[in-house]
This record gives C-alpha cells, structure tokens and sequence, in this order.
C-alpha cells in the first residue's frame, strides 16, 4: 500500500476525516451524506478563519453544512492612523464580503482589537454562545501563538470544550506558522487544491491588511507545504482535540 493510501485509510485526510468524530459522536457515519452539520470557526479577528480554514470552510459549505464564523473582535486597532471606530466599520465590511465568498454566516463578538481578555465573564459569555448555537465541530486558533488575541481566542474556545454540556469536536488552525502560530502539531490534512481560489477571494476581500504581503510571503508558502504533506498542490492542517473524560474542571 502506497504512503498516500495509507494515510486516507487511516483518516488523515479530508473533510470527511474531520467530521468523522462529529457524525459518529451522533450515530452516524461519513457515508451519510445527507446529514448536515453546524460548523463554528472562531478567530481572534477579521481575516483569522479565512486564513487558517478559508478552503476548509468553503469546502464545508458547498457540501451543504452551515458554517458560521465568529470574530472575538472586529480588528478595530488593525488599520494604522484610523479611530477605531473607522476601522471597525471598514474591517466588518471586508469580513461580510469574505464570509460571502466562503457562504458562511457571521457574528461579531464584543472583545477589543489588541486587548482580548481571559476571565470569568469572557469565558461564561462564549461558553453561553455555544450552548445556545450547540454546534457540532467547532474551530479556533492554536493556543501557542505570538498574538495575545489568537491565544485569547483559543482559551476561550477550549474552556467552552471543556464545560459544554452538549458535546462538540474541536480542532485548532494555524496562521502565519513561525511568525503568529507557534509549535503547531497537526494531525489532520485537508486538501483545498478545488476551491484555492475562493480562499484566495475571502482572503483578499480584507484589503485593509496588506494582504499581498502577508498571503504571498506567508500564507501561499503554508498551503504549499500542507499541501506536500496531503499529496495535493494545496492544503490546510488541523490539530484535533483528544477527548478525555467530561467537564473534569467545570
Ligand atoms: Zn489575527
């Protein structure tokens, strides 16, 4: 059996390796396609899911599964000489604009650009959040990171794992490996070659960010290297959350 084979055998590889555990927590299996999932892709800001997740997503949604990003804060400190409330408005847009080319819905949460805390009332209102949405696989950010935001982001999502009384599968992105995401771990691959150029679209819809440099310097070089991993000319790489026990800290 060829390396590749191997690896698709054994569950590394694809969306549908990543809902595996989502379909079969309900009784179900990825040979179920008409079963639709609620997906939650978290990010520190504007541009963070559509980085790290952006094939992933668009790849989720043309499968029919709702999708929804969620933005801790709008990157209202992210466009230098702006007030921050020109910023909000102008980075809100691009995110609407990005989550359209990706089909997926949106919710700005109320945290601050720079500032994201981690406290009690930040970890009740997110855990309440997915309580009420009760999805069934949720995304965030890896919580080694050089951004306090991205590992805010991350906290705040894998407490609500750890104290949900309704049960989700989480998994971590990374973005700007080496610059932002730091000693990052995957273990599930996702070929993104069909649909690069919708990621590419939502990534460039936040014009506000330098995107060239970043994407072209960056980002490209990621989805390369992902790729290599995956046999495939593109992809994204995920690390699962094991499951342990229940609400072992709640
Ligand atoms: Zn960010």
């Amino acid at each position: 059996m060829k390396r590749r084979d191997l690896l698709k055998n054994t569950g590394l590889f694809g969306i549908s390796a990543l809902l595996a555990p989502a379909l079969s927590a309900k009784g179900l299996s990825v040979k179920t396609p008409n079963e639709k999932l609620k997906i939650i892709v978290s990010g520190g800001h504007p541009d963070d899911p559509e980085t790290g997740c952006g094939g992933t997503i668009k790849l989720l949604t043309n499968a029919g599964h709702q999708v929804i990003n969620y933005y801790l804060t709008v990157g209202q400190g992210g466009i230098e000489g702006l007030s921050a409330q020109k910023a909000a408005e102008i980075r809100k847009k691009e995110a609407v604009e990005a989550c359209r080319i990706l089909g997926a819905q949106r919710v700005f949460g109320s945290q601050l650009d720079g500032a994201a805390e981690v406290n009690k009332a930040r970890y009740d209102e997110i855990l309440q959040f997915l309580e009420e949405q009760k999805p069934d696989v949720v995304f965030t950010q890896w919580p080694i990171d050089t951004h306090p935001d991205h590992r805010a982001c991350s906290l705040l999502f894998y407490n609500a794992w750890l104290r949900s009384s309704s049960g989700f599968d989480l998994y971590y992105y990374e973005v700007m490996t080496g610059r932002q995401t730091q000693n990052f771990t995957p273990t599930v691959f996702v070929d993104i070659s069909s649909v690069i150029e919708s990621k590419r679209k939502a990534c460039f819809a936040h014009k506000s960010q330098k995107v060239k440099e970043w994407y072209d310097n960056i980002h490209g070089v990621m989805e390369k290297f992902r790729g290599g991993q995956c046999y495939a000319r593109y992809g994204e790489a995920f690390a699962r959350q094991q499951p342990f026990g229940s609400n072992l800290f709640s």
